[in-house]
Formats: structure tokens, C-alpha cells, sequence
């Protein structure tokens, strides 16, 4: 079955009218909170990280009185998060950067951003999109896996994806279409048994036929 560019605009027609209205499930006030959250999330849940920087921010919610917490403050706050260590080794490097190289601030520009210790292409997007309202698609999991089987846009690592989603989709949905991808792994396109009967994109999806797991 051969994805032509009709048939990915249609994809992303319907894919903007069922999650049109989502949004980041995860909780924050400000850039920076926001840039702490996201990168907590990797390999964790949404609800987990709220659960851990409901409680972190109310202590400590600037670079300055993170690093007040100590490495091992740190991780005491935020270890039911998975590789807690590592995650507060970065946040810790990047909060002493904010603090020394910006005011405690967060930088909106996007190379700026990727410099901060742990901010990969994917928080940096994240961030740069939800929190300074610049079009940026972030692949995180699910929207490299669905991007995938829908053939939307196919690559192997999510540098790939980014780039093909980017030609895709108009540039004004970019931010909006990385939530519907999201929103349609989670509820629908699962890692392990996707929903294709279930799917509302299933006559377009070149996957569905491998994928369909039967209705008992
Ligand atoms: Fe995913 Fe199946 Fe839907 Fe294709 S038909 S997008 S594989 S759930």
C-alpha cells in the first residue's frame, strides 16, 4: 500500500478532529518546571512524574533551590522516577547552568536549550513548543511508533521521524500533531496489542492487517 500525500492529509485530518483538544498530561507552571517534568519522564509515566514534582516543587521549584537540595536531596525527592540517578545528576548540572549562565531562567532558543545537560532533541522540542509556543515536533515513543506503522513517516531513529513528520505536516499543526500522536499511542496504536479494530484510522493503515488482534 503506497502512503501518498493525500492519504497522510487525511490521516492527520482525522487524527486532529478525535484529539483535537489534548494537550500535555503532564503538570507545570512555568518553562522550568516544565523542562524539570520532561525530563523526568523518560521511561516513566506522566502520572508518576506528577505525582513526584507535585511533591518536588512544592520544596524546590527554581534552579536555585533545587540546588540547595543536594544531589542526594534530590534523589531522595525523585527516585520513584526510573533512573532517578542519572536524571538527578542532569537536572542538578543543568540547574547550576541556569543559575551561573541564565538568571535562573530557561533559554527559549533551541540550541541553547540542547546544550543543557540531559535535554535531548525531544525535551528540547517539547519545551521549546509547549512552553515558547515555537512549532516543534517532539518523537518521543509513541509518536515514533505510530508514525511508523501508519507509515506517516518512516524511519529508524526519531531524528528520521521528526524530519518526515516535519514534510508532512503543515508547519501551524507541528506542536498540535506531536499531542494527537501521543493521545492515539496511548489510547489506541499500544506498543504491545494495538487497537486496530478499535481504530479510526485503520482503512488507511498499511500496519493494521499485521498488527489486528482479534476481538474474543
Ligand atoms: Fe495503529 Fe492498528 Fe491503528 Fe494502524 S490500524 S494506526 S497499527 S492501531
Amino acid at each position: 500500500m503506497r502512503i501518498t500525500a493525500k492519504i497522510k492529509n487525511e490521516m492527520i485530518s482525522r487524527l486532529e478532529k478525535i484529539y483535537h483538544d489534548t494537550k500535555s498530561a503532564l503538570n507545570f507552571n512555568n518553562p522550568f518546571e516544565l523542562l524539570v517534568a520532561v525530563i523526568l519522564s523518560a521511561q516513566c509515566t506522566d502520572v508518576r512524574v506528577n505525582v513526584t514534582t507535585g511533591r518536588l516543587f512544592k520544596k524546590a521549584a527554581t534552579p536555585e533551590a533545587i540546588l540547595s537540595l543536594g544531589l542526594d536531596g534530590l534523589e531522595e525527592e525523585i527516585r520513584d522516577c526510573g533512573l532517578f540517578r542519572n536524571k538527578a545528576k542532569n537536572i542538578m548540572k543543568t540547574c547550576q547552568k541556569l543559575h551561573d549562565d541564565y538568571a535562573d531562567q530557561v533559554p527559549s532558543d533551541y540550541d541553547e536549550l540542547l546544550s543543557l545537560p540531559g535535554v535531548g532533541r525531544k525535551t528540547a522540542n517539547v519545551v521549546s513548543s509547549i512552553a515558547f509556543g515555537r512549532p516543534a515536533i517532539a518523537v518521543d515513543t509513541h509518536v515514533f511508533r505510530v508514525s511508523n506503522r501508519l507509515k506517516l513517516a518512516v524511519g529508524n531513529s526519531p531524528e528520521e521521524v521528526e524530519k518526515k513528520l516535519q514534510k508532512a505536516i503543515p508547519v501551524e499543526k507541528w506542536s498540535a500533531a506531536h499531542h494527537w500522536l501521543i493521545w492515539h499511542g496511548r489510547k489506541i496504536c499500544k506498543a504491545r496489542h494495538p487497537l486496530c479494530q478499535k481504530c479510526p484510522l485503520n482503512d488507511l493503515c498499511p500496519s493494521a492487517s499485521l498488527l489486528e488482534t482479534p476481538i474474543a
